[in-house]
């Protein structure tokens, strides 16, 4: 569709497509990384409680109870401390508040989606960067050398999406340390299943910023909370950006909520812990029906099968009631991302695999 009266940029936006959220009941949902286990029921409890007459008053225009709780949780200053509505609009006002340089951004071609995306939005230019063939990413590509001069920014997933692959923290810091000249991004928001997170550089590097979610280790995508941390610099650039585009993105229930989830340090472990677990079983048995994935250190798997099409498993799961997420892109057409369920689910999606495949 096309309209007249659109500006000229929508008609050519190219919007991200979040995975399916079916309204049917009884789904297996393994498409969009969500949770398997509730939020922390002290997360609840708190926002149930908060549900009164003071919901007249604006929240926090700097969200500074999560900024607390953040600053308390990973052991920086509060002036480090960047909260937004999801990490998705954290990332968004980073892309607007660092990189319209002269010189392109930096990203692997085979990485989260949205980044393009904000690009085409805000008129960004980029280059992407190659991943190896085991999309293994490869730090000394995004440093200023042969294949192009200084980045005018770099953003990179670790560990990656949709590959599950991470890198060591030396790896991170080789980027960072490389690119005085620009903004660096690392986005984490599956670095609480096993990769090293890159927080402790952010007081070492005004260059480096971190951006998290509730939305994955913590179970609260529902809620809308995301953060990022970084030299005070950085953090003043998205504030000014915020105040030009929505002064409260965040409610009170949410940053209520988001505190108390964030200072559940037991239920966060447990649930982490039992995602992990599950990964590496899940792992295991994909390996045995002869699917092919990278080590995933996130709480999805992406796997492919050297002898069956991915689409038509996807379309084979969709008919079992379980939804998988595939992606008609180069290089990534041959895999499913499989989101980490309960155990119940994950043998499930098992069974129904193996009656695919045989
Ligand atoms: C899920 C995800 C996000 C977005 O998370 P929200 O906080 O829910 O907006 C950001 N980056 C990557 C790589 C993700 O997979």
């Amino acid at each position: 569709m096309t309209s007249k009266y659109w500006s000229p940029l929508v008609s050519e936006l190219d919007p991200y497509k979040p995975g399916e959220q079916p309204k049917k009941q009884n789904v297996i949902k393994l498409n969009t990384n969500e949770s398997p286990y509730g939020p922390s029921p002290k997360a609840l409890q708190a926002m149930r409680e908060a549900c009164n007459d003071n919901l007249r008053l604006y929240p926090s225009f700097t969200s500074d109870r999560v900024r607390r709780a953040v600053s308390a949780r990973l052991d920086v200053s509060f002036e480090q401390v960047f909260v937004g509505n999801g990490s998705d609009e954290v990332l968004a006002h980073t892309f607007n508040a660092f990189f319209h340089q002269s010189r392109p951004l930096l990203f692997p071609d085979i990485s989260y989606s949205f980044y393009p995306t904000y690009c085409g939005l805000y008129g960004i230019a980029f280059t992407p960067v190659p991943v190896t063939q085991d999309f293994r990413i490869e730090p000394a590509d995004f440093l200023p050398g042969a294949a192009h001069g200084p980045a005018g920014g770099i953003i990179v997933p670790n560990p990656n999406a949709p590959t599950g692959r991470a890198l060591s923290l030396a790896e991170i810091e080789r980027i960072v340390a490389g690119n005085p000249q620009c903004a660096v991004v690392i986005d984490e928001a599956y670095v609480d299943f096993g990769a090293e997170s890159a927080v402790p550089l952010t007081s070492k590097y005004d260059n480096l910023l971190v951006v998290q979610t509730l939305s994955k280790s913590r179970a609260l995508a529902g809620l809308r909370v995301g953060f990022a941390i970084g030299s005070p610099e950085l953090i003043e650039g998205l504030n000014r950006v915020k105040d030009s585009f929505n002064s409260y993105p965040v409610d009170s229930l949410a940053e209520i909520g988001a505190a108390a989830a964030i200072e559940d340090t037991d239920h966060f472990e447990q649930t982490r812990r039992a995602v992990m677990k599950t990964r590496d079983e899940l792992d295991a048995a994909l390996r045995k029906l002869g699917f092919e994935a990278p080590r995933s250190l996130t709480n999805f798997i992406f796997a492919r099968h050297p002898d069956h099409d991915a689409a038509k498993l996807a379309a084979g799961l969709r008919e079992h009631g379980i939804l998988v997420r595939h992606f008609r892109r180069p290089r990534i057409d041959q895999y499913l991302r499989i989101s980490i369920g309960t155990d119940e689910e994950c043998a499930l999606l098992v069974k129904a695999l193996s009656e695919l495949l045989a």
